[in-house]
């Protein structure tokens, strides 16, 4: 099978490097990619916001699949013109991404559907928001209506924050807080049979101790050791199955990644928000412990015919992810430093560890940082404290000058807390 993935993340590298490691993938492309990802695929330039581009970029390749990464892609309807080029396609339609893109749609498809999630409203007016803010008190979040690449969100105690946030936005969903754990919920679906992948927690806040700015995510582990078994199949039957099943009997049916992020409150489990496509960070961990070969898989949800697929398959091990970010991140970060000591890790980590790149370039013979999140150091062990021990001897082999990573990736969930 020859496959084009779209994107440059280190979420691409993690599909890249299962795509590559699938014995049915007999070439492998991806556009944009970056430094890493040209390590296991042939790079292609392509705009890839441009549906008519992508779609000839797959047809001159003769892809029999793409799979497409990011959100603003999906938004912008490349999926649905790859399969008007006649190509499957693993990724919603643009009007079954609306359920990533905006909000307050989310929250619509959630509500017709009976979909357990905060209490909401959707604001245009500054009365409106400060009706809202006022009835359900501190602290307040305040999401933009848009895609915000997760940065939309603000969660804080001071009135006045919370109400210049919301009226810097055309359209602000405000809710109800949610407290509890979160937890983040994949799963593969071609709009009708919906097969849950295995949960993981990611690390939104830019320091330890979950303090500082929120960013598009610091680390990431799986699995959860201290989740009920029943979760998957709970929030399967609660929440993944009946969003799925409403947008097919609204005629925009959501095939590809539905990414559930949920809060473990006291009241049960609460979904804080639906994402159209892989979560980048949790896709790196959830993918180190997929047996399953990815293509196969990917293709049967493009194809509509999951029902016939196999039980994924798991390894026992447990993952950890621990981002590597720019000087700055996630303010302006500071690009174009030179990234020593991927060969060491290549040679005395691998394979139980390994570097993804996101924001990377290659320089004549230098790989040099390219973006705010420049690597996700990834690594398997038997449990979690091991997979840590592992991911953290790695990231300490890593030097790029000014970087920032979190050192409590996974710390709590590997001491039982
Ligand atoms: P979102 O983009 O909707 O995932 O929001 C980003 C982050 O803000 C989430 O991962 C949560 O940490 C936080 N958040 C969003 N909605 C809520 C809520 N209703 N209650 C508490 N925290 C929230």
């Amino acid at each position: 099978m020859k496959v084009l993935v779209i994107g440059s993340g280190a979420r691409e590298h993690a599909l890249c490097r299962s795509l590559s490691l699938d014995p049915d993938v007999t070439t492998l492309h991806c556009a944009p990619g970056n430094a890493g990802i040209a390590e296991v695929a042939e790079l292609h330039q392509v705009d890839a916001l441009d549906g008519k581009a992508v779609a000839a970029l797959a047809t001159e390749l003769g892809a029999e699949l793409v799979v497409v990464g990011p959100e603003a892609p999906l938004v912008a309807g490349v999926a649905d013109a790859v399969r008007e080029a006649g190509i499957p396609a693993f990724g919603p339609s643009r009007e079954a991404a609306q359920l990533e893109g905006s909000k307050a749609f989310a929250k619509e498809v959630m509500a017709a559907a009976a979909v357990p999630t905060a209490r909401s409203y959707v604001c245009t007016t500054p009365d409106e928001v400060d009706e809202a803010l006022d009835a359900f008190g501190a602290p307040y979040v305040v999401k933009d209506d848009g895609l915000a690449a997760g940065k939309g969100v603000v969660v804080t105690d001071d009135l006045e924050q919370a109400k210049t946030h919301a009226n810097a936005c055309d359209r602000v969903v405000i809710e109800e807080f949610l407290d509890g754990p979160e937890v983040s919920l994949f799963a593969i679906t071609d709009g009708e049979t919906v097969l849950p992948l295995q949960p993981a927690q990611d690390f939104k806040r830019a320091l330890d101790g979950d303090e500082g700015p929120n960013t598009g995510g610091m680390g990431a582990y799986s699995p959860l050791p201290w989740a009920e078994p029943k979760l998957v199949e709970e929030v399967l039957d609660t929440v993944l199955q009946p969003t799925v099943d409403e947008l097919r009997r609204r005629g925009t049916p959501f095939s590809g990644l539905l990414y559930a992020g949920l809060a473990i409150t006291s009241r049960g489990v609460r979904v804080i928000e639906f994402n159209a496509r892989f979560g980048d960070p949790e896709t790196q961990v959830v993918l180190a412990r997929l047996k399953t070969p990815l293509a196969g898989v990917l293709l049967a949800a493009a194809q509509g015919t999951l029902a016939d697929f196999p039980d994924l398959r798991w390894s026992n091990d447990a993952a950890v992810t621990v981002v590597i970010a720019s000087h700055n991140y996630p303010g302006t970060p500071r690009t174009g430093d030179p990234i020593e000591g991927l060969d060491e890790v290549a040679a005395q980590d691998a394979p139980d560890a390994y570097v993804l790149h996101a924001g990377t370039k290659r320089d004549g013979d230098a790989i040099v940082s390219a973006g705010g999140r420049v690597l996700s150091v990834t690594a398997r062990g038997a449990d979690l404290a091991r997979a840590r021990e592992r991911a953290y001897a790695a990231v300490d082999r890593i030097r790029l000058d000014g970087s920032q990573h979190r050192t409590d990736i996974a710390a709590k969930a590997a001491a039982g807390a």
